[in-house]
């Protein structure tokens, strides 16, 4: 379960340093003339812990990123407070392109929900390009007494004070997926709060807390092997992967619907020529056809190519921003 502390968990991946970037990095390289860009390994932040959804999807982008940068890149999971620990900590980065942030929806909620952020997502950040849009399915522990989403709903209704719900904390897509579920279903949830949703699986699989909306890219598998209990997929349409799973509108949950967008933000300022490498070397991955293959298995796909930019990107941020801003008015956390 979550405790307060942010954690650390690095990775590194990709391309072995060229001599010139070896000299660099053992100077202290990095933050130089963007012309130079990059000469220096790439930290990736990721919001949530490793093995998690958000997680899989930077590891799927970073290899070939590493490969078309020629440099490392180094994923570091910070985790707490919904994403939003990670956030302020690149917001005070250096602005020079090596300190990526890689986060979600959860980016546009954090304004509403976290009345004291130290950060303001439209100002505090430069867009580098959208990445993938994820459906989130409804899952629960294997031995969870309802059957159908119909039968859930009825379950939930009929036991609110025991049920569990868990989340990867405050404005996290998890947590989302939950308050548009408690508004449609008219209940309160016990919540149970995790630093993502890896966590929450193991508690799932391990019947230690009742259901929670998760991506595919954490559940498709649970699903298929027959893990988890899957009661409906949170988009319009149904997803490939998981052919049999009902969208949320067929089991009677229209308003039910959410979709996660992730994006690839730096700090604010970061020089123009700096945010064009990393949008290329973002784009350029996204059409690698062993990404496209993975994202597909785990019922996803990169976004279209000619949205890959940080223009549709900001416009993206602004839109949910805004959208969240109503769904969530009311709602803060402590
Ligand atoms: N799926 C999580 C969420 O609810 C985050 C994660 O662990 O990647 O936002």
């Amino acid at each position: 379960m979550a405790d307060d502390r942010p954690l650390r968990t690095s990775l590194r991946i990709g391309a072995a340093l060229t001599p010139l970037a070896m000299l660099a990095a053992a100077c202290g390289g990095g933050g130089g003339d963007p012309a130079d860009f990059p000469d220096d390994n790439i930290e990736i932040v990721v919001p949530f812990s490793a093995g998690g959804p958000t997680d899989t999807v930077t590891r799927m982008i970073a290899e070939p990123m590493s490969e078309e940068l020629g440099v490392e890149i180094i994923i570091q999971n910070v985790e707490g407070a919904g994403g939003t620990v990670a956030a302020g900590q690149v917001a005070e980065a250096d602005p020079d392109g090596y300190t990526v942030l890689m986060h979600h929806i959860g980016m546009s909620t954090a304004p509403t929900l976290y009345p004291d952020l130290p950060f303001d997502p439209l100002a505090d950040f430069q867009t580098v390009g959208l990445v993938t849009e994820v459906p989130m399915t409804i899952i629960a522990r294997k031995d969870f007494q309802p059957a159908t989403l119909e039968e859930l709903i009825s379950y939930v209704e009929a036991n609110e004070d025991k049920v569990t719900y868990a989340n990867a904390g405050i404005g996290s897509a998890s947590h989302l997926c939950g308050v548009l579920l408690q508004q449609a279903m008219g209940v309160k949830l016990q919540e149970v709060p995790y630093d993502g949703t890896a966590p929450a699986m193991a508690d799932i699989l391990g019947g230690q807390v009742d259901f929670m909306c998760d991506q595919t890219t954490n559940t498709t598998a649970q699903i298929n092997e027959g893990k988890v209990k899957a009661y409906a997929v949170t988009t319009t349409e149904r997803v490939e992967s998981l052919p049999d799973l009902p969208t949320t509108a067929e089991g009677g949950l229209a308003d039910v619907e959410v979709s996660v967008w992730h994006g690839l933000y730096v700090p604010a300022d970061t020089p123009e020529e700096v945010v064009t490498k990393l949008t290329d070397a973002l784009a350029a991955a996204l059409e690698d056809q062993s990404v496209i293959d993975e994202m597909a298995k785990l019922g996803t796909a990169p976004v279209e190519p000619e949205r890959v930019t940080p223009e549709e990107h900001t416009t993206v941020l602004e839109e949910q921003v805004a959208s969240w801003g109503e769904t969530l008015e009311g709602i803060e956390a402590e």
